[in-house]
């Protein structure tokens, strides 16, 4: 009677559908965690998000033994689709469990799994856990996936109750997890000897956990604001409800503390959906607005992953064909603007700050993630799957879903997106959202002397007022490569394919 759960996108003991299920019908649970040498080998070195996921499982494997003494995480290192088997086999286990993934690549190795196991008369459950509603539980009146957010969002509010918003209480069944997990070490022996150090194989459990040097990965830090593993993402939860109410007015300022900073931990998991929803769904039920604006946002990150569920074309195609007729600007020249982009080197503090905290820390406030697509897009024509793959390789919240949500909004061409002819002003926006300059002085301190009137376009200032802050264009900060206005006209021009053919 013995079950094995795989962890994946779901890096904490508490509020856990299959750990719980397995728990509650099994006697003897074993957790286990693959660091999928398919996923690892085609990242960079140097990686955010693997520092950030051993990190979560050093505190998954101690919370583990917090709720069964001698309990604790498996972690092998290789290809899941061998892995998982292969502890199944060893562990002599009946069934496997784990909760959805539903990201294209997730669900074929899944299956593959799933079949590998099935051959041999293992059993395999899976559950939904990492949004409160997935795939087809929201459904139009005639059955149809949604198509506008809006309606979505209503019939979610309506269907929501207790029973979506409760949590699974794992420490009912602590009892049963497997007490001699924390003895079993790192890779089990008859397996091909792995690419680990003596000191990640020694069993203490202080090094159970591989380090990133053990799986071949530089060291990295991550920002330390987003807190580690699921007890910091605790931290970050309760201080985010102190000021949740006002959600709503400060969200769209960069240089304010407005939103939670939860994305990584909704990613990894580190904190439970059904946690942050209830919360919120409590406190929006009270009226309180900034609850149900944040509320919304957790909507919307259903509405994603429901649109990449029904419409898996969206991961390399426009989510409207005709969309997929533009073309996009290509050859060296664009090379050079995008490569611009990437490194904040546009001329446009607002976008370059953006691009600079993106690439610093990993994380980028949401109003700048639209006005930075929004300027590769419709500022410099290039195509959005380019800013989306470096949106992918550098975003510690990188979500499928939400990126290419994010991205296919911006540019026009997804699932209740922003209509072609509304073209972001990059100046606007930096005067709006960062009236005073705050948050461009603190990622650009080249421009830590402009008064706010120069700072949100500095190539409309004299050269003398510019020199008089410590400012040459062109020398210490780029002068601009695109001109807005022409830019736009060349965009309406380019999208006019769209609406002529359809
Ligand atoms: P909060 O404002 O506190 O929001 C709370 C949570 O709601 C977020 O953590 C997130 O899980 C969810 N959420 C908020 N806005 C959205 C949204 N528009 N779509 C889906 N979910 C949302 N979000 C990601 O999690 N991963 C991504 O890879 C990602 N890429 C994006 C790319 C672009 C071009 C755009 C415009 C948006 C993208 N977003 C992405 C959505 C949003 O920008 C981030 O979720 C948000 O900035 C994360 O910060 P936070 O946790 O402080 O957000």
């Amino acid at each position: 009677d013995t079950a094995l759960v795989w962890f994946r996108r779901d890096l904490r003991a508490d509020d856990h559908a299959a750990l719980y299920h397995a728990l509650k019908r099994h006697r003897r649970v074993y957790c286990a965690f693959v660091l999928d040498t398919d996923i690892l080998e085609a990242l960079p070195r140097a990686d955010r998000r693997v520092a950030f996921i051993l990190d979560a499982l050093r505190v998954l494997d101690a919370d583990l033994a917090r709720l069964s003494d001698g309990a604790g995480l498996l972690v092998r290192h290789g290809q899941a689709l061998q892995e998982i088997p292969a502890l199944v086999a060893a562990l002599g286990a009946g069934a496997l469990y784990f909760n959805h993934d539903d990201e294209p690549q997730a669900l074929e190795r899944d299956a593959a799994v799933g079949d590998a196991l099935l051959a041999r008369g293992v059993a395999v459950q899976s559950f939904k856990d990492h949004v409160i509603f997935e795939r087809s539980e929201i459904l139009t009146g005639s059955q149809q996936p949604y198509g506008v957010f809006t309606p979505y969002k209503n019939n979610w509010l309506k269907t929501v109750n207790a029973f979506y918003l409760s949590a699974y209480p794992v420490h009912r069944y602590a009892g049963h997890l497997a007490t001699d997990a924390a003895r079993i070490p790192v890779q089990i022996p008859d397996q091909t000897p792995p690419r680990m150090s003596a000191n990640a194989a020694t069993q203490g459990r202080a090094h159970r956990i591989p380090t990133l040097a053990d799986i071949g990965f530089e060291p990295v830090k991550v920002n330390p604001m987003l807190m580690d593993g699921s007890d910091g993402a605790q931290r970050l939860f309760k201080e985010f409800l102190t000021r949740i109410d006002r959600y709503d007015e400060t969200r769209d300022f960069p240089a304010v503390k407005g939103p939670s900073y939860l994305s990584v931990h909704l990613r990894f998991g580190t904190l439970s959906i059904r946690q942050l929803a209830r919360e919120a769904h409590a406190r929006a039920m009270q009226g309180n607005a900034g609850a149900q604006t944040w509320l919304s946002e957790l909507v919307w990150r259903d509405f994603y992953h429901q649109v990449m569920h029904h419409h898996p074309h969206v991961v390399t195609s426009a989510y409207r064909p005709e969309y997929d007729r533009i073309q996009w600007a290509s050859g060296p020249d664009a090379d050079e603007m995008f490569q611009a982009w990437c490194e904040g080197r546009t001329g446009y503090p607002i976008v370059d700050a953006a691009m600079t905290q993106l690439n610093e820390t990993g994380y980028m406030h949401n109003r700048l993630r639209m006005v930075t697509a929004s300027f590769l897009i419709k500022d410099l024509g290039i195509d959005w799957r380019r800013g989306e793959r470096y949106f992918a390789q550098q975003l510690l919240d990188y979500d499928l879903a939400a990126n290419n949500g994010g991205w296919q909004w911006a540019a026009s061409s997804g699932c209740d997106a922003q209509p072609y002819f509304r073209i972001f002003n990059p100046v606007s926006q930096s005067e709006k959202f960062d009236a005073d300059g705050k948050f461009i002085k603190r990622y650009l301190p080249a421009l830590e002397k402009l008064p706010p009137k120069l700072i949100h376009a500095p190539w409309t200032a004299r050269p003398v007022e510019l020199q008089a802050c410590g400012v040459t264009l062109g020398e210490n900060y780029p002068a601009p490569i695109i001109r807005h206005e022409v830019a736009r006209m060349a965009t309406l021009d380019r999208y006019s394919v769209v609406k002529d053919r359809k």
